[in-house]
């Protein structure tokens, strides 16, 4: 480590090492609940990611060829080091995301999962074999490792999201450069650390910190073989098509606007509890967070009377502090982005029964808060509907019966998350076997596939072919090897039959 890299500075960890920057280029990280900047984060040139992954490079060939159940010992033993150091990854997704530290342990808990999935790798890398195709010959295929993949992940998981990915990487015996989001870098240095802990070799795990430089470096670089991609829907679209222009494979997950239907025969106070945590957890800076609650018949003025009063109690604070239901959003910006929209709103038509902006929370004047904000008759040509806010902002949309709810949101561009509640089992059937949408929840809020299913929705939302981790990780980061072997046999005497010049045929 350099012994001129400043305190607080949150670095690269390339081949083993910390390492700051020669850029020179840094950006602010902040702690969002009080506004100030609390780190510097590197942000890496050109030359860095080229050493990342010239690291990740030469340590692919002695990974691959280590057996996996060798590999999957080093996860477990990064399992254990997960568990011990669980809520100092929870501390620092409080201090740099804002979400509440009880949320913050919960998606350090959704990323282990991940890697103990990956943990039962050798299973997962099972071939199949096929005695005898043809006279003395067998086929089998099997799968191997792509190589160098990276991943460049968003600021509202930060050590879940790259733990979407790498876990399940490693174990299929890839080496991985990671590029974090640059508003909360500091997990993906534990992480680091962790994995070396465990007995990583290094390179196999590499960090560059940075933004767009770093990110085109990747995208451009010929010795990596794969891009997987988590953020918003115009970044997804540009990596997955500069990636698969520069002959890679890419898995690049976008934006949602998630709906959850809300039927008469619902039973009310689940589903207002379901939309109130769903849409005000983590101020609404989740992929899968419900935006839009779509009020079927006489559902609407019961359920938006219930929201308000609930929306207006909502416990905002630093997310450290014992109680808080709900922190501030990532950075200024973000909160401006989302006030302007909420303003949008109101000019466009929209009711707004409960208005966040504004918000001040005592001892804490300086920080990113928004209040939670309640829009009613809400209609589909107005903005609030049409965009991801990700912010603390829940749109009412009125409709006539269960067939407009799901012509709405199959029209929607997104398609990530989406629910249903009702006690009806025949109209959530139907609505699970209709929706254009890739996770769906029946009385489930938030729908989040378990680590040994595959998490990605579907139009917008995903740009590629496979979905995270689970075994559609474990097919995006192997490739599959078909083989035929045939063995002269001497007791047999089996010789060559003499060239072959067409095509054969079974007999
Ligand atoms: P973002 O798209 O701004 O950033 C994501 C990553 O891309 C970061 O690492 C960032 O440095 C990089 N990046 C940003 N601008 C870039 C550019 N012009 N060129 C190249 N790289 C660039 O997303 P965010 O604000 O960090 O995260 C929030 C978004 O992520 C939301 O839209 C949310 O829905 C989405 N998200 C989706 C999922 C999912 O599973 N579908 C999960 C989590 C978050």
């Amino acid at each position: 480590m350099s012994a001129l890299m400043n305190r607080d500075t949150i670095p690269h960890f390339i081949a083993g090492e910390k390492q700051d920057t020669s850029s020179g280029r840094y950006a602010d990280v902040y702690n969002p609940a009080l506004g100030v900047p609390v780190a510097r984060v590197a942000l890496a040139s050109v030359e860095e990611v080229d050493q990342a992954v010239a690291a990740a490079a030469n340590a692919f060939p002695s990974w691959a060829n280590t057996p996996p159940l060798t590999r999957a010992r080093v996860l477990f033993r990064y399992l254990q080091l997960l568990q011990e150091h669980a809520d100092r990854f929870a501390e620092m997704l409080t201090r740099e995301h804002g979400k509440t530290f009880a949320d913050a342990q919960g998606e350090v808990a959704r990323g282990i999962e991940v890697v103990e999935f990956a943990c039962g790798i050798p299973h997962l890398l099972k071939g199949e074999f096929s005695d005898q195709i043809a006279r003395s010959i067998d086929a089998c295929s099997f799968r191997q490792p792509l190589g160098v993949v990276a991943g460049i992940t968003p600021f509202n998981f930060p050590a879940m999201v790259p733990m979407w990915m790498f876990p399940v990487a490693l174990a299929c015996g890839n080496t991985f450069v990671l590029k974090p989001s640059e508003r909360d870098p500091s997990p993906s240095i534990l992480h680091a650390e962790l994995l070396k802990q465990a007995g990583l070799p290094d390179g196999v795990f590499n960090v560059v910190q940075g933004d767009k430089t770093a990110v085109d470096a990747l995208l451009d670089h010929p010795q990596v073989q794969a891009i997987s991609f988590v953020g918003s829907t115009p970044i997804a679209e540009y990596i997955y098509t500069r990636g698969s222009a520069n002959g890679k494979r890419v898995q690049a997950l976008g934006g949602a606007k998630n709906h959850m239907v809300v039927m008469p025969d619902a039973e009310m106070e689940m589903a207002v509890d379901a939309l109130i945590g769903a849409a005000y957890g983590s101020a609404g800076e989740r992929c899968m967070a419900i935006s839009v609650a779509v009020a079927v018949g006489g559902a609407a003025d019961e359920l938006v009377a219930a929201l308000a009063e609930k929306t207006r109690a909502l416990k905002i604070n630093d997310g450290m502090a014992a109680g808080a239901e709900m922190g501030p959003v990532v950075s200024l910006a973000a909160k401006q982005r989302i006030e302007k929209l909420i303003g949008q709103g109101v000019e466009q038509g929209a009711d707004l029964v409960v208005d966040g902006r504004g918000h001040k929370v005592a001892g804490r004047e300086n920080g990113f808060f928004i209040g939670g904000t309640l829009f009613d008759r809400v209609t589909p040509e107005m903005t609030i509907y049409q965009e991801e806010i990700f912010g603390p902002v829940l749109c009412v949309v009125r409709v006539p019966d269960i067939a407009s709810a799901v012509q709405l949101i199959n029209q929607h561009e997104y398609g990530n998350g989406v629910a249903i509640f009702t006690r009806d089992g025949g109209v959530a059937r139907e609505f699970v076997r209709q929706i254009q949408v890739g996770m769906v929840g029946v009385n489930v809020p938030l729908p989040v596939p378990m680590a040994f299913h595959s998490f990605g929705g579907w139009k917008r939302s995903l740009f590629g072919d496979h979905h995270v981790y689970g075994p559609e990780g474990v097919r995006f980061y192997t490739r599959t090897k078909a083989v035929m072997q045939r063995w002269p046999d001497s007791a047999k005497g089996h010789g060559s039959a003499g060239a072959e010049f067409a095509f054969p045929q079974m007999k």
